[in-house]
């Protein structure tokens, strides 16, 4: 259920983290000390406000895999959430675990492993998908075009996009997941970073970037090349943790997003995420609730921090999906309580976030719409 798909590949041998996680569990955990690849916040990564104020302290990593603790910084501007301190860009790579993202071969090995991992695909993941593209074609009106998925994991979200009538593409950084989707999937998906591959202006009509700006050392700098790769009309949906969430202000230290320090570096409340979009250039910016089970898995992951796909499918032995399935159950028992988050104190976990790129529609977009209006535009003639 760890859903961020902006993960490296990590030389977990070294014989300092050994050491250091030997001493883990007790309240001595040092703080990283800044210049060791490690640098204090000097401004809110999503209005550019200087003024952070302290909020959380000694949040610690809930994979057990980075020492330390962390300290959330607050800005007063927007509410958004920075980790202090943050790491350098030479220093991320060592933050993940080899095993992180979710994905169905997980237990190549064992057999009810696997059936497992598929009974959670088809029972949590394909609806989620399923539910959230035809919010995203509702939304946005678009029923087709050319689609790029940031982050695009296993391939998911490609597989319902394309089903749905977009030319899909995906960008991933893990080399085994990009291997995994071109060879079994059939989808192109490029490996690397928006840093890394180059996408030409304008040739996109939607990107999707699901759990992927909490990562991000620089947010601004992604949304404008989001901005720069869309067409004009074009659409970015992002899906984020939310820091004025109920969960968020009640869980705090203990909230899954924030417990997933230090490869979270930041989150944003919703005015955070608007003013980064407008900033960016977008227009007519929502933040819809994201699914309920969605929400109701980060609460089930803050009390069961062993429900990590990071800690449970990361051993061998079928006991070690029994934390797993504990988390599972609280998703389902939560649900209701997610409801009440989302839809009575619009306070939801997550935010499914979309904008779009001010301009004219193209050709694809136009029959999209058209075909969403023509019920309208034939009763005003
Ligand atoms: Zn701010």
């Amino acid at each position: 259920m760890t859903s961020n798909k902006n993960a490296h590949q990590v030389n977990s041998s070294t014989g300092e983290r050994q050491e250091a996680r030997q001493t883990g569990g007790t309240d001595t955990w040092p703080r990283p000390e800044a210049g060791a690849g490690w640098r204090p916040p000097v401004a809110c990564q999503y209005c550019g406000s200087g003024s952070l104020a302290s909020w959380l302290d000694r949040v610690r990593d809930h994979l057990e895999y980075v020492p330390g603790s962390w300290a959330m910084l607050r800005c007063r501007d927007c509410g958004s959430v920075q980790l202090s301190p943050m790491p350098s860009e030479d220093k991320v790579a060592e933050l993940y675990p080899p095993v992180y993202s979710f994905r169905t071969d997980l237990d190549a090995g064992g057999r009810i492993r696997r059936l497992i991992s598929r009974a959670e695909e088809a029972a949590f993941y394909r609806i989620l998908h399923k539910r959230e593209t035809g919010t995203i074609r509702r939304h946005t009106g678009l029923a087709g075009g050319n689609l790029l998925d940031v982050g695009c994991g296993t391939g998911d979200r490609l597989a319902r996009f394309s089903r749905t009538g977009f030319s899909v593409r995906g960008l991933e950084i893990q080399p085994d997941l990009v291997r995994y989707v071109r060879q079994t999937r059939g989808f192109a998906v490029d490996a690397g970073t928006l840093d890394s591959v180059f996408y030409p202006a304008a040739s996109f009509d939607m990107v999707t970037i699901y759990y992927v700006i909490e990562h991000l050392l620089d947010v601004g700098k992604v949304l404008w090349r989001i901005h720069s790769m869309l067409k004009p009309g074009g659409w970015v949906v992002a899906e984020v943790p939310l820091a004025d969430s109920c969960q968020s202000l009640t869980l705090r230290t203990r909230w899954s997003q924030y417990s997933e320090a230090p490869r979270h570096v930041s989150i944003p409340s919703r005015e955070g995420i608007r003013r980064a979009l407008t900033v960016s250039g977008f227009e007519e910016v929502s933040i819809l609730p994201a699914t309920m089970m969605n929400c109701a898995a980060a609460f089930a992951l803050s009390v069961i921090p062993a429900a990590n796909t990071g800690r449970s499918y990361a051993r061998s032995g079928v006991l070690r999906h029994l934390p797993r399935a504990a988390g599972g159950l609280v998703t389902l028992l939560y649900c209701p309580a997610a409801a009440l988050e989302n839809y009575g104190a619009r306070r939801p976990a997550f935010g499914l976030v979309l904008a779009r790129k001010p301009g004219e529609y193209n050709e694809s977009s136009k029959r999209a719409t058209n075909q969403a209006g023509r019920g309208s535009a034939g009763a005003a003639s």
